[in-house]
């Protein structure tokens, strides 16, 4: 199995490649509204749509007249990727169980005389390539690039942006996962509060950093001087730049916390069991979790490390009661918001609400694993059972389709 992994470098071009940046940000943009507005008229023609293949042989003819010399003087493979773009948005917002709207013309955002637009590269014959220090983007050139990172694999697309006061690009590369592990040594249940605590099953425990809140109470802050002062006035324009720099900072913040806490998560334990973030949500916090989310973020990488690593992860269903349950007898215990820890009426024994949480999550997560067919309990080596008690599974064939098709 192939996953497309993304990551983000810092890009500093010169002031002409700048220039030519910011031309090809729009000219994207200007593509995209074009396609749009005639999908749009021939709607109301025919109700019927324009696909790729339609979009991409436009673009080709429009080339030739004079007017469209903009078109011409953008990278085709970036052009047809706009037409790609708005493809999947069309199919998007006619397909079944899906939220997505009809895609709209887009608006540029001006932002310190720099415009928000972005265009995606396609790296065909290897066009694209970091060399020296800096990254060849079509019809632009070499751009210095800020690589924090080592590549893992071939660059697929690179998308270039404005954002937060810096260039930006994201770079997608295609990485092999490991094949999944047969024998699966551990499986820890993960809890995660109304505090955004990460409690583990196996002891592990994480705090929402201070310092993502300290930078929250600096946008508070912020905003509320940016809401006194005068729209569009000089000191309005200063605090709204220094909101958007710390807007910068706090999902930089954010991402690096986030994949910190999933490292060690996935290094540690080989099954991987969280609840459903959407439903738990929607059952404690409010939404307030929404907002801030950046314990969805560490569910969510913890899902692709763990895929990564040929380890598994696997959500609890809906609605299943996780808090309040003795981590020894299973007794229920209804517990208010405040108690952090409870005494087990049943048989005495004196528990942390989170971490008798998290077991219980694990419980419900084996219990669904081993009903689906997808792990099988096997008796531990005498070796493994040296280490603690651990629980040892093997991952069933059921998994890999093969059964599925002999039945069908
Ligand atoms: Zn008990």
């Amino acid at each position: 199995m192939k996953k497309t992994l993304r990551y983000n470098y810092r890009l500093n071009p010169t002031p002409e490649q700048e220039a030519k940046l910011i031309e090809f940000g729009a000219t994207a943009r200007g593509i995209w509204n074009l396609l749009l507005s005639e999908t749009m008229r021939r709607y109301e023609f025919d109700t019927t749509f324009l696909f790729y293949k339609d979009m991409a042989s436009l673009l080709k003819e429009l080339k030739a007249f004079e007017e469209f010399a903009w078109i011409k003087a953008f990278d085709s493979a970036a052009a047809q990727q706009v037409a790609r773009d708005l493809e999947t948005a069309l199919k998007n917002a006619f397909s079944k169980g899906r939220l997505q709207h009809f895609p709209k013309h887009k608006v540029s955002y001006k932002q310190k005389k720099l415009h928000n637009d972005s265009f995606r590269a396609v790296n065909n014959s290897n066009c694209i390539r970091i060399e020296n220090g800096a990254i060849s983007i079509p019809k632009v050139g070499k751009v210095p690039i800020i690589l924090h990172r080592d590549l893992m694999s071939q660059i697929k697309t690179v998308t270039i942006q404005y954002r937060h006061g810096k260039w930006e690009c994201s770079i997608t590369q295609e990485v092999e996962c490991k094949t999944a592990l047969r024998v699966l040594n551990s499986i820890t249940g993960f809890d995660i509060n109304s505090k955004q605590t990460v409690v583990g099953s196996n002891g592990f425990t994480a705090d929402n950093p201070k310092f993502l809140k300290r930078s929250k109470e600096k946008l508070t802050h912020l905003q509320r001087q940016l809401a006194r002062r005068n729209k569009g006035s000089n000191r309005w324009q200063k605090t709204k730049q220094r909101i958007n720099k710390l807007h910068g900072k706090i999902s930089r913040q954010r991402l690096d916390f986030a994949h910190q806490i999933s490292r060690q998560i996935t290094n540690e334990t080989d099954i991987l069991v969280f609840e459903d973030l959407n439903i738990k949500a929607m059952q404690q916090f409010n939404g307030s979790m929404v907002a801030d989310n950046v314990m969805g973020l560490i569910t969510q990488l913890s899902k692709y490390k763990a895929e990564l690593k040929g380890k598994l992860y696997h959500e609890i269903g809906r609605f299943e009661k996780s808090t309040g349950i003795c981590s020894e007898c299973d007794q229920q215990h209804a517990l208010s918001l405040n108690e952090r820890y409870f005494t087990c009426t049943a048989c005495n024994t004196y528990q942390s609400r989170d971490l008798s949480a998290a077991k219980s999550i694990a419980k419900t997560g084996e219990l669904d694993l081993v009903a689906t067919g997808i792990v099988a309990r096997v008796m531990p080596t005498s070796q493994q059972k040296s280490i603690i008690k651990m629980k040892v599974f093997e991952l069933s064939k059921l998994v890999e389709g093969s059964e599925k098709k002999e039945a069908a």
